[in-house]
C-alpha cells in the first residue's frame, strides 16, 4: 500500500467568535473566517482527513516539506513518516510548524484507522469508552453577563455543573486587554466564587494570565491550594525550567505543564527530570502529533505521573481514551453566551458530545471520530 496524494482544501464558514488585542477569544458579531480539511489518500482509495488552521497545511508547505517525504510510503508506518517530515523542521528556516506535524500526523492515524476498520482510540491502546469531561472557560470579559466578575463566573459553574452534569471544571482568568488584567487577586476571586458555587467535591483548575511573575504565581498557587483545586497550569512563560522547578517546590498546588514550551516529548522529559512540574501537559497540537503525545503520556506514566491532555477535538479524545494515566478530557472553549453543543457548519456532528451525566464517549467507528460535512466543505471552497 502506497500513499498517493496529500491535498488541502481551504474553505469559508461563519463564526460567532472574536479575538481581542491579545489574541483570546470571546463571543462577538458573526464574522466569516477559514478553515482547511487535509486529505490523504492511499492507493487502495481510502483517506484519512483532519481539520485545522489553513495556514498549517500550506501548498507552499505541503509541496516543499510533505509530499516528497510521504508520496510512495506506507500510510501505515506512522512512526517513520512523522520522523521523515520532523527532520525537515531543523532548516525550514520556521516554515515547518509543530501544528503542521500534529496535522499530518493525525491525517495518517485517520487513515490507519479507516484502513484497519477501527477506532484509533482502540488501536492506540482503548483504555476506557467514556471520559468525564471538564468544562473549560473562555478567558474573562467585559461582557455584562458574561465572565466579566467573580459572580458571573460564579453562575456559570453552577450551570455547567447543576444543570448541564460537568463533573469537573477550569477557569481560565482575565487576560489584558480586559480591565484590570493581570491581577492575582482577581483570579482568586473568581476561583473562590466558582468554589462557593459548585462546592467542595467539585474538582476545579485554573489557567491564568501566562506572564506572572514567581511570587504572583506563588501566591496564587497557596491560594488556590486552599480552595482544595486540583491544578494550576501556565501562570509564567515556560521557558524557564528553574522558575517552574522553584515554583513547584514551594507549594503544595499540583503544577500542570509545560502546554505552549516547544521541544515536543523531550521537553516535557527534562521537566520531568528537573522535577518542574507535578503533572504533565500534552495536547496533539502542541507536540506534533498523536505519535509523540503517546511518548509523552507512557514517559509520565513510568513515574507515576498523570498526562492531562491539553485541547479539544477528536485526536485529543482519541489519546484521552487510549491511556490509563489522565484524569479528564478537556471541552472547550466554554462562554454562558454560546452553544457548545451546535456542530460548526462543516460538522454533522461534533467530536465530543457529552451525555448528561458529564461523560464524553469515542466513537466506535473507523478512524478519528470526526462527522465532517464534505459536502459543504466542497460548496465552501475558497
Ligand atoms: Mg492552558
Amino acid at each position: 500500500m502506497k500513499i498517493e496524494t496529500v491535498t488541502a482544501k481551504v474553505f469559508r464558514h461563519r463564526t460567532g467568535i472574536v479575538r481581542d488585542s491579545d489574541g483570546h477569544g470571546h463571543p462577538g458579531a458573526e464574522s466569516q473566517t477559514t478553515s482547511a480539511l487535509l486529505t490523504i489518500t492511499a492507493n487502495t482509495g481510502a483517506s484519512g482527513h483532519i481539520l485545522t488552521r489553513a495556514p498549517d497545511v500550506s501548498d507552499a508547505v505541503l509541496g516543499r516539506f510533505v509530499r516528497p517525504n510521504l508520496t510512495g510510503e506506507d500510510p501505515l508506518c506512522t512512526e517513520r513518516l512523522w520522523y521523515k517530515v520532523y527532520k525537515w523542521q531543523r532548516l525550514s528556516g520556521g516554515l515547518l510548524t509543530d501544528r503542521t506535524l500534529a496535522a499530518i500526523d493525525l491525517a495518517l492515524w485517520d487513515l490507519k484507522g479507516k484502513l484497519a476498520g477501527q477506532p484509533v482510540w482502540k488501536l492506540i491502546g482503548g483504555y476506557r469508552n467514556k471520559i468525564p469531561a471538564y468544562a473549560s472557560t473562555m478567558c474573562g470579559d467585559d461582557l455584562p453577563g458574561g465572565l466579566a466578575t467573580p459572580e458571573d463566573y460564579a453562575a456559570f459553574a453552577e450551570w455547567c455543573v447543576k444543570t448541564r452534569g460537568y463533573r469537573a471544571m477550569k477557569l481560565h482568568g482575565w487576560m489584558p486587554p480586559m480591565p484590570g488584567a493581570p491581577d492575582p487577586r482577581k483570579d482568586y476571586a473568581a476561583c473562590a466564587a466558582v468554589r462557593e458555587a459548585v462546592g467542595p467535591d467539585i474538582p476545579l483548575m485554573l489557567d491564568p494570565h501566562h506572564f506572572y511573575s514567581r511570587t504572583d504565581a506563588l501566591w496564587l498557587a497557596n491560594k488556590l491550594a486552599a480552595l482544595d483545586f486540583r491544578w494550576m497550569e501556565e501562570p509564567m512563560e515556560e521557558a524557564s525550567i528553574s522558575a517552574y522547578k522553584w515554583l513547584t517546590r514551594s507549594t503544595t498546588l499540583n503544577i500542570l505543564g509545560p502546554e505552549t514550551m516547544t521541544g515536543k516529548h523531550w521537553t516535557r522529559a527534562e521537566w520531568v527530570r528537573h522535577g518542574a512540574c507535578d503533572l504533565i501537559r500534552a495536547g496533539v497540537w502542541d507536540v506534533g502529533g498523536l505519535t509523540p503525545a503517546l511518548k509523552v503520556a507512557n514517559m509520565a506514566e513510568s513515574f507515576h505521573m498523570a498526562c492531562e491532555i491539553h485541547g479539544t477535538g477528536a485526536g485529543n479524545l482519541s489519546l484521552a481514551c487510549a491511556i490509563p494515566n489522565t484524569s479528564f478530557y478537556e471541552r472547550g472553549l466554554l462562554h454562558p453566551f454560546l452553544d457548545y453543543d451546535a456542530p460548526a457548519p462543516y460538522q454533522n456532528r461534533i467530536d465530543d458530545e457529552m451525555d448528561a451525566e458529564g461523560f464524553v464517549h469515542p466513537r466506535a467507528g473507523s478512524g478519528l471520530g470526526q462527522d465532517i460535512d464534505m459536502d459543504y466543505v466542497e460548496a465552501n471552497l475558497v
